[in-house]
């Protein structure tokens, strides 16, 4: 059952910057692990002979997580006392792209790690990219090691300087830039004596303070319509409300036609009886007042917080078909319940999901790829930039009869004309 107050966090940044460490720390910090395997942990690093590492404690929790089938083991759980947290951490670069751009992974907020003595690296660089690539605008920038540089506010404002640049090119503007020691646990739960000069919140205060989407019920109405039923004399519309809400009486309109009507009656939601209103999450069926032509693929939405609509849009894709994706090739779109035919228009960027080398003017896109993408369709369709509307940003990519590709949408473009 999904928990709609629990915060998914998604944590990056350059290898041995201390990922491991910080979840690590942060589930030590609390209490989110059994004792026994704390000291199972640790028994064994003294039995090896190796230093205590926070970074197993991570190890020996998700392996633990594994034996529960439902939790994906990419998904660290544990709580504050404010709220549930779900750690989205990324084994490889390909698991965390393809998580990331099929939207499965749905983060709210990130946290980028940086070693203070290392400074800024090019993964560093690249995974700041990627958050702006799937639209994370609430990020933190955590500054960990500051014990490798003697807690100097020097050193971090130096390196803040540095990822500020960086940042501002992408358009990211961090939240704050969080100094700490997750090794030694400075800043991550209370604040640090050691870094008294910094005057922000500690690792767990900054989680706390991140404010929550509001929830799907109070967005905009979005009610993609699954199939049209004839029941007696009655046509009823039935799907599931993505989001919003939804009354008897309310004047709503079809897109992409943009066919305007009123909602007559709401036949059923769920297994239960009639009701008169009905919000996200349900299934519903319901009935308009004017007999025109609805159809599957449709989406029904107010006026007044309309979805976008046109035959283009800009798209972050990962890229998992045998064949390469290309130009002047039909493939089949697939977003929310609207099935289209849809070309690739342009490729902007191809991302190497393995290295993360970005290259411009290519041609294909190729297995594993993440690519930034122009896709058109044959007739205009409705649909949200994926940050304002997940399930209406978002698409898949199907080639032949396989899936070969997820992704969301970024931007509108302008209506093209039509290639026939
Ligand atoms: P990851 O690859 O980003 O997950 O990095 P790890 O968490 O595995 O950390 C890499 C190494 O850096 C390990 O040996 C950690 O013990 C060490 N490390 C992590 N955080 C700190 C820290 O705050 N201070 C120091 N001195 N070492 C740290």
């Amino acid at each position: 059952i999904e928990n709609i107050d629990r915060l998914k966090i998604v944590v990056v940044g350059h290898v041995d910057h201390g990922k491991s460490t910080v979840i690590g720390r942060l589930l030590y910090d609390t209490h989110s692990l059994p004792q026994g395997t704390i000291d199972k942990v640790k028994k064994i690093a003294k039995e090896t002979g190796k230093p205590f590492e926070y970074a197993y404690l991570l190890d020996a929790f998700e392996e633990e997580q594994k034996q529960g089938i439902t939790i994906d083991t990419t998904q660290i759980q544990f709580q504050t006392e404010k709220r549930e947290y779900v750690i989205i951490d990324a084994p490889g670069h390909k698991e965390f792209l393809k998580n990331m751009i099929s939207g499965a992974a749905n983060a709210e907020a990130a946290f980028l790690i940086i070693d203070a003595k290392e400074g800024v690296q090019e993964q560093s660089k690249r995974h700041a990219y990627i958050l702006s690539l799937i639209g994370i605008k609430k990020v933190y920038v955590v500054l960990n090691k500051m014990d490798l540089v003697d807690y100097s506010k020097e050193v971090y404002e130096s390196v803040k300087k540095d990822m500020t640049e960086f940042l501002d090119t992408l358009n990211i503007k961090p939240i704050d830039y969080i100094p700490i020691s997750a090794y030694y646990g400075e800043n991550i739960l209370e604040k640090s004596d050691k870094l008294d000069w910094f005057k922000g919140k500690s690792v767990i205060e900054a989680m706390d303070s991140i404010e929550k989407e509001k929830g799907l019920d109070k967005k905009p109405l979005r009610f993609p319509i699954q199939d049209v039923y004839k029941f007696d004399d009655r046509r009823i519309i039935a799907g599931r409300i993505e989001s919003g809400t939804l009354q008897v009486g309310d004047k709503i309109t079809i897109y992409p036609e943009g066919k305007k009507t009123t909602v007559k009656t709401i036949e059923y939601w769920a297994d239960r009886d009639k009701t008169d209103v009905v919000s996200a999450g349900q299934a519903v069926g319901i009935t308009v007042s004017d007999e025109f032509f609805n159809k599957r693929g449709e989406i029904i939405a107010f006026e007044d917080s309309k979805p976008l609509v046109t035959n283009s849009f800009r798209a972050s894709i990962f890229w998992m078909g045998k064949n390469n994706l290309i130009k002047n090739k039909t493939y089949k779109i697939k977003l929310a319940t609207r099935e289209i035919e849809g070309e690739l228009e342009e490729i902007i960027k191809v991302i190497d999901a393995s290295s993360l080398d970005s290259s411009e003017q290519v041609q294909k896109v190729a297995l594993n790829d993440v690519a930034e993408v122009i896709i058109t369709t044959k007739e205009p369709v409705a649909f949200d930039q994926f940050s304002q509307s997940q399930v209406t940003g978002r698409f898949v990519i199907v080639d032949g009869y396989d899936v070969a590709g997820g992704g969301i949408i970024t931007q509108a473009e302008e209506e093209k004309e039509n290639k026939e």
